[in-house]
């Protein structure tokens, strides 16, 4: 099941930066010591009473003028919409109503998403009564808080955690394995849903951005039902380059996290680029099943060392996911397009696969036989026994002696003995170390 989605929305110098960071916590001070680099930054974990969900800051350039500062507004608020389950429209309750607020106020109000009004910067308890005028923009109560200081924050995270999709809503989709299709725009990622769906579903073209912004197809194969999510760029055109990006980056990257299974698409002449390690990191962060697929494959020209070379070249630089299978296709001809929705079943089992407490030991056992663990201080690890805990992916506890004796080194031998042991194709696995005396 995805984690909900919260989108932080409002104008400029509101504080949307400064609650993005309380919420994510200490993760990103340990991340962001560079300058800079809060900025830039676009979503991060969070937890408030034992529900996790993402938060995205939706802001990211400050234009000057006021115009632009309505339009882009606009932007921000209908990709919240769009790719969002809940919304925290921030106020500034020191400057206090804008006109730009009312207009966001209003397509938040038409399109029916949850929201939550936030009126920050009210540092004192004798400041709250600013927040009463917040009332006209329709959208309910409004939370007083002060982003800098931590206040107001638990009140409004139980709003905010009240809006999550209840478990039943989710269940009729649940049977249904969800495809991301990511990758640059032009990749060939309408061409190859069309493939698979065999029909033209999708507007495919020359030009990009002229498909849908995000259209999930259904479709129900031999192997099992499916959502294929096409993540294209947007439409909407916005001549500021690092807005499209951001707006591109939350386009996928929701659509990753909603999703159970990643197709990264490379085109295969011209390799994989920075945006794609960007949004396949992610990925890989929130622990999906990834599957590469290279396509344009027809524009090659072959002899029998092209494809390890590419598949090297390809590896280089997506080596934090050595997991993931490559499949070289063409959507235009259909070479190999029919593979692409078999091998995502595979990865999708393998996500998903458990191993007996009994068989996981032998293989252990086995493993710590072949190599000790190596003395660190004046102690040697020993490992008691491994259970899984959990799926998607496959969650192992190793009860030891001692959690201090474990080098990194070893910790990786034994994943690639379980590896090695078990088909965990085309997915991450996770390994937790427990004292037990
Ligand atoms: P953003 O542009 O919406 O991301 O806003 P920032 O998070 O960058 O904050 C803009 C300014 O408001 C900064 O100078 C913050 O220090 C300040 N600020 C943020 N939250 C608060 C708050 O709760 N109280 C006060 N007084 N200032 C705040
Ligand atoms: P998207 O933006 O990722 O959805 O890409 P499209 O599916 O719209 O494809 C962009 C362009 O690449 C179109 O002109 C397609 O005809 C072309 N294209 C897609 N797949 C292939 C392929 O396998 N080989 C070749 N030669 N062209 C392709």
């Amino acid at each position: 099941m995805s984690k909900p989605i919260v989108a932080i929305v409002g104008r400029p110098n509101v504080g949307k930066s400064t609650l993005f960071n309380k919420l994510a916590g200490e993760r990103i001070s340990i991340v962001d010591d560079k300058p800079g680099v809060t900025r830039d930054r676009i979503y991060a974990q969070s937890e408030w009473l034992n529900n996790k969900f993402t938060i995205i800051d939706t802001g990211g350039i400050e234009p000057e003028r006021d115009d632009i500062i309505v339009k882009q507004m606009r932007r921000q608020a209908q990709i919240a919409i769009e790719t969002c389950d809940v919304i925290m429209f921030v106020v500034d309750g020191k400057e206090g109503l804008t006109a730009a607020d009312y207009e966001v106020a209003q397509m938040l109000r038409k399109s029916k998403k949850p929201v939550v009004l936030v009126v920050n910067k009210i540092d004192k308890v004798m400041d709250e009564d600013n927040k009463y005028e917040f009332y006209n923009l329709g959208l309910g109560e409004p939370n007083a808080i002060s982003a800098s200081q931590a206040l107001g924050l638990g009140d409004m995270l139980d709003q905010v955690i009240a809006h999550f999709p209840k478990l039943e809503d989710e269940e009729e989709e649940d049977e249904f394995i969800r495809i991301a299709f990511v990758g640059r725009p032009n990749v060939g990622k309408s061409s190859l849903i069309n493939r698979i769906l065999g029909e033209d579903r999708n507007i495919v073209s020359d030009i990009p951005g002229t498909t849908r912004d995000s259209v999930d197809s259904y479709i129900e194969t031999e192997e099992g039902k499916f959502i294929l999510v096409d993540t294209a760029g947007i439409r909407r055109k916005s001549k500021v380059k690092e807005e499209i990006e951001r707006y591109s980056v939350i386009r996928s990257l929701t659509a990753v996290e909603k999703a159970d299974i990643c197709v990264l698409m490379i085109d295969a002449e011209e390799g994989v680029s920075d945006q794609d390690e960007k949004i396949i990191g992610y990925a890989h962060e929130m622990n999906k099943a990834i599957m590469v697929v290279v396509n344009k494959w027809d524009l090659i020209e072959k002899d029998d060392k092209t494809l390890n070379k590419f598949k090297l070249d390809f590896q280089t630089n997506l080596s934090f996911m050595p997991y993931a299978p490559y499949l070289f296709i063409s959507a235009k001809t259909g070479q190999r397009s029919h593979k692409v929705l078999s091998m995502c079943k595979e990865c999708y089992n393998n996500y998903c696969k458990r191993i007996s407490t009994g068989v996981l030991n032998e293989v252990v056992n086995r493993a710590v036989l072949m190599q000790e663990p190596p003395v660190v201080g004046s102690k040697r690890l020993k490992i008691y026994y491994a259970t899984q805990v959990g799926i998607k992916p496959p969650t192992f506890v190793f009860f030891v002696n001692d959690v201090s004796t474990l080098h990194f080194s070893y910790q990786r031998y034994l994943e690639n003995q379980l590896r090695e042991s078990f088909e965990f194709k085309g997915t991450g696995i996770k390994l937790i170390f427990r004292e037990r005396k």
